[in-house]
C-alpha cells in the first residue's frame, strides 16, 4: 500500500516510537507530527498554505481527511441538509472548433451528429423542466464558429419572456471568450448585453485544471487559465455570481490541482463572486485521445480531493458533491466528506454521458438518498438561497440574481 495508515495521528505517538526508530519509523513519526500540526490549523479555523495541503494530502489517512473536512462543513452550515435545485442541462449545439482532446461530445462543423437545436426543440425541453418546477437551465454548448453573442441574446430574451421562473445559468467562460472574439469586441460588453438579455449566472465549467502546463496537453486551443479567471472576475465585476469546477485524475499532478484550487481561493478574496466549488473525475473512455489518458482513477483519489476542496478552499460556502460522474453511492459518501450540496437533477446530460458516464437519478431517488445519509434533502435556487416550500423555516435569500449582489462572501479570506 502507497500510503502509510495514520488512524491515530490526532493521538500522541507512542513514548517508544521516537526513541531508538529506524530511520523510516523517524521519518513517519515527523509526518504524523506534521500532519497532526496541519490538522490543528484546520480545527483552528486557520487558513492553510499550498505546502500543507499538499502535506495532508499525501499523509493524512482518507478517514481523517473526511473527518477534518467535515468539521469544516458543519462550521459552515449547522444544520443537517443538503440542498440540490432542480434544473436540466440544455445544450444549444454541440458543433466546436475547440477540439479538446478529453471531450466525447462535441462535432467539428459539418461532421456527422453535429447540431444546432430549432428554437422549438429548445422552448419543448423548457417547458419540460417547467412542468416539473425546475428553477434553472444549465446551457453550454460547442464553440460554434458562426453564432455570436447576438444569437444567444435574442435566444435568452425569448426564453426569459416564456419562462422568467426559470433562470439561465449559462456559458462557460471558454465560450464568453469565444464570443468575445467572434464579435471582436471586450468580454465586458458580451457579458453587458447578455446580462440584459436575461443571463443570470455562470456555471464554472472549461476550468479542468487552471495550470498553462496541463492546459496546453489537454486542451491546447481552449481559453488559458489567466483568460478563464479574467472572465470570471469581469462577470462578478458586472453582478453575475458564478461557480467553480476542476476536472482531475488525468495528467495533473496534485500540487497543480492545489495551484489550481490557489487561484480560485485567490479570485473569491478579491471578488466574493463565487457560490460554489465542484470537482470530478475525468472519465476517459471514448474521448478523442483517451491514449493520452490513465485509466478511470479509484473513488478513493476523488474521495480525497474532495475532502482536500473543502477543507483548503476556506472562503467558499457551498462544495458541491458530483453524483453525475461518481454515482449515486459515492455521492452518499462525499456528505461525509465536506460537500454540502447535490448540484442539479440534470433531467437531461449530454456532455459527460457522451464519456460513457451516466449516472441520473429521478428526484425522489435522489432526495432518499439524501436521506439515508442522515440529512435533510432541501431545494435550493441557483444562488443558494432556499426555496423549498416544504421547509417554511429553512426559507431564504438570495431569491433572485439582485439580491445575490448583497449576499456575497467577504472579500478578504481568513488568517493566514
Ligand atoms: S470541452 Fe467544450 S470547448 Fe472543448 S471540445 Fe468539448 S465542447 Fe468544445
Amino acid at each position: 500500500m502507497r500510503r502509510r495508515a495514520l488512524y491515530c495521528a490526532f493521538m500522541p505517538a507512542p513514548a517508544d516510537s521516537l526513541v531508538g526508530a529506524s530511520p523510516p519509523r523517524v521519518a513517519h513519526a515527523a509526518l504524523r507530527s506534521d500532519v497532526a500540526r496541519i490538522a490543528a490549523r484546520v480545527r483552528d479555523g486557520t487558513r492553510l498554505t499550498p505546502e500543507d495541503a499538499l502535506l495532508l494530502h499525501e499523509h493524512a489517512d482518507i478517514l481523517e481527511l473526511g473527518l477534518l473536512s467535515d468539521l469544516v462543513r458543519r462550521r459552515k452550515h449547522p444544520e443537517p441538509i443538503v440542498t440540490y435545485i432542480v434544473d436540466r442541462n440544455l445544450n444549444p449545439t454541440n458543433v466546436c472548433i475547440t477540439d479538446c482532446g478529453f471531450c466525447a461530445f462535441y462535432r467539428r462543423p459539418k461532421a456527422d451528429g453535429a447540431y444546432v437545436l430549432e428554437r422549438g426543440e429548445i422552448v419543448r425541453k423548457m417547458q419540460e423542466l417547467a412542468d416539473l418546477g425546475g428553477r434553472q437551465v444549465l446551457m453550454q454548448g460547442g464553440h460554434h464558429p458562426y453564432l455570436k453573442s447576438d444569437w444567444w441574446c435574442e435566444l435568452f430574451a425569448d426564453l426569459r419572456v416564456r419562462f422568467p421562473q426559470i433562470n439561465l445559468h449559462a456559458l462557460s467562460a471558454p465560450e464568453l471568450d469565444h464570443l468575445s472574439k467572434l464579435d471582436k469586441r471586450p468580454v465586458e460588453e458580451v457579458l453587458r448585453d447578455l446580462i440584459a438579455a436575461g443571463l443570470g449566472s455562470l456555471p464554472g465549467a472549461g476550468a479542468e485544471i487552471l495550470v498553462e502546463r496541463v492546459r496546453k496537453i489537454i486542451a491546447p486551443k481552449k481559453t488559458t487559465t489567466e483568460r478563464w479567471l479574467d472572465v470570471h472576475r469581469k462577470a462578478h465585476e458586472a453582478g453575475l455570481r458564478s461557480s467553480a469546477t476542476m476536472m482531475f485524475g488525468h495528467v495533473e499532478s496534485v500540487a497543480e490541482c492545489i495551484e489550481h484550487m490557489t487561484r480560485l481561493r485567490d479570485l473569491q478574496d478579491e471578488t466574493g463572486g463565487f457560490t460554489a466549488f465542484a470537482c470530478w473525475l475525468m472519465q476517459p473512455d471514448g474521448v478523442p485521445e483517451q491514449h493520452l489518458y490513465p485509466a478511470r482513477r479509484t473513488p478513493a483519489v476523488y474521495l480525497r480531493m474532495q475532502a482536500l476542496s473543502r477543507i483548503y478552499l476556506d472562503n467558499f460556502e457551498n462544495i458541491q458533491t458530483s453524483y453525475v460522474t461518481a454515482g449515486l453511492k459515492m455521492a452518499q459518501v462525499t456528505l461525509g466528506y465536506g460537500c454540502n450540496d447535490f448540484g442539479g437533477t440534470m433531467l437531461e446530460e449530454n456532455v459527460v454521458s457522451a464519456a460513457g458516464c451516466f449516472h441520473l437519478a429521478p428526484i425522489q431517488k435522489l432526495e432518499n438518498v439524501i436521506q439515508r445519509a442522515g440529512y435533510t434533502p432541501v431545494q435550493r435556487n441557483s444562488w443558494y438561497g432556499i426555496v423549498d416550500p416544504r421547509h417554511p423555516r429553512l426559507l431564504r435569500g438570495p431569491s433572485s440574481k439582485d439580491e445575490a449582489e448583497s449576499h456575497r462572501a467577504p472579500r478578504a479570506g481568513p488568517p493566514r
